[in-house]
């Protein structure tokens, strides 16, 4: 297989993504999946897939308030992926560009945002598209719908970025990404369907949105894609799902892109759907409430990985556990996710930052959750 341009040292690139699933309609589930496969053989030396992750959001057209009374989903999902097929038809645009290093061995953001940039005529030519791209500070917002929905999107994505550094005591000038986030909107869900296929050789028929995380190589540049179909008018909904997917991108990445535990992946895209929307706090807390109430153990949560699925209900206390952990101060949660970052397990980073381990954690969610649950206080 002929080498392309790309600069990965002979070490196989990989494109780890999760997405989200709408795949049973009719259920009226609010589901994220995650899936991952071990790397493939393929030879070719540009974007191989070394795992795939799923993660899922609720049907077109459902109204939230329906997650807190909706149906837990069932079932795991093992996507297969296979390595784009890149290094011919321009398909070198997702390639590293050549002086993606500067002489100093730093990363040459700028060269590789241009890069970034030189895929918008290479996808709208693949798939007959008219988009048209905003850059912002951290994003490169690529849409084909009316100006006004990619206004949304530009503005969304920035705010989001903002929001999830002042939530989380992040400086903003830390880099999270290397080029910029690509944010994909696609006004066809077909055309949505095919940029998964022909661009990240995946299949998203049943997705309602996925990210996509560029890994190249240990110590190459590590680069993020999103992708959204706007088959939701709802802009509330959109911004939901954005704000959900955009999370996703940003923790896989932030710091180093090491794998955070699933309850605290999905615990931390819900929690920024409820800061995005407060409107939000009340259904997504009621099935934690109800869990709590029953005495439900936690076990399954805490153990469950990339691939398991997630019911419902486990959403919700995710993003319950996550604002109890939040609720103690950034420091103490940003303490807690950068020594996961650093490698270490659960149990010690829950230790060292909030003197508890994982059972602990249980206990005081149990009871912050009983009493959120109690009889009206009396004045
Ligand atoms: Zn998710």
């Amino acid at each position: 297989m002929a080498k392309t341009n790309v600069r990965v040292g002979g070490a196989q690139a990989a494109v780890t993504r999760r997405m989200s699933r709408e795949s049973d309609k009719t259920r009226r589930a609010r589901r994220c999946r995650l899936t991952a496969e071990a790397a493939p053989t393929s030879a070719l030396a540009a974007l191989a897939l070394a795992a795939a992750s799923a993660c899922a959001l609720a049907a077109a057209g459902i109204p939230l308030l329906s997650a807190a009374t909706a149906a837990p989903a069932a079932g795991a999902l093992k996507a297969p992926v296979r390595p784009p097929k890149a290094g011919k038809d321009g398909m070198e645009v997702f390639l590293l560009p050549p002086g993606y290093r500067n002489a100093d061995g730093s990363f040459n953001q700028e060269a590789i945002v241009a890069q970034q940039k030189r895929r918008l005529d290479v996808i709208n030519e693949k798939l007959g598209l008219k988009m048209r791209m905003t850059e912002t500070p951290h994003y490169l917002v690529l849409c084909d719908a009316d100006a006004a929905t990619a206004a949304q999107f530009v503005r969304w994505s920035e705010a989001l970025y903002a929001s999830l550094c002042a939530q989380f005591g992040i400086d903003p000038k830390e880099r999270v990404w290397d080029g910029k986030c690509m944010l994909l909107v696609f006004r066809s869900r077909a055309k949505f369907v095919e940029f998964a296929r022909v661009f990240d050789s995946e299949h998203a028929a049943d997705a309602g949105a996925f990210f996509a995380w560029e890994h190249y190589a240990a110590g190459e540049p590590e680069c993020v894609h999103i992708a959204i179909p706007l088959d939701e008018r709802d802009p509330k909904r959109l911004q939901e799902l954005f704000a959900h997917e955009g999370t996703h991108a940003f923790f896989q990445l932030y710091r180093r892109p090491v794998e955070l535990p699933l309850w605290l992946h999905e615990g931390l895209a819900e929690y920024m759907t409820v800061v995005n929307d407060p409107d939000l706090r009340g259904p997504k807390t009621a099935p934690a409430v109800a869990a709590a109430r029953l005495m439900m153990p936690l076990d399954r949560l805490f153990k469950a990985v990339t691939g398991d699925d997630l019911k419902i209900q486990e959403y919700s206390i995710a993003f319950t556990l996550v604002d109890y952990l939040q609720q103690a101060g950034k420091t103490k949660f940003k303490q807690f996710v950068v020594l996961l970052k650093d490698g270490k397990d659960q149990d010690a980073a829950l230790k060292a930052a909030y003197g508890f381990d994982t059972e602990g954690l249980a206990r005081r969610w149990r009871a912050a959750l009983a009493a959120e649950n109690g009889p009206p206080k009396r004045r």
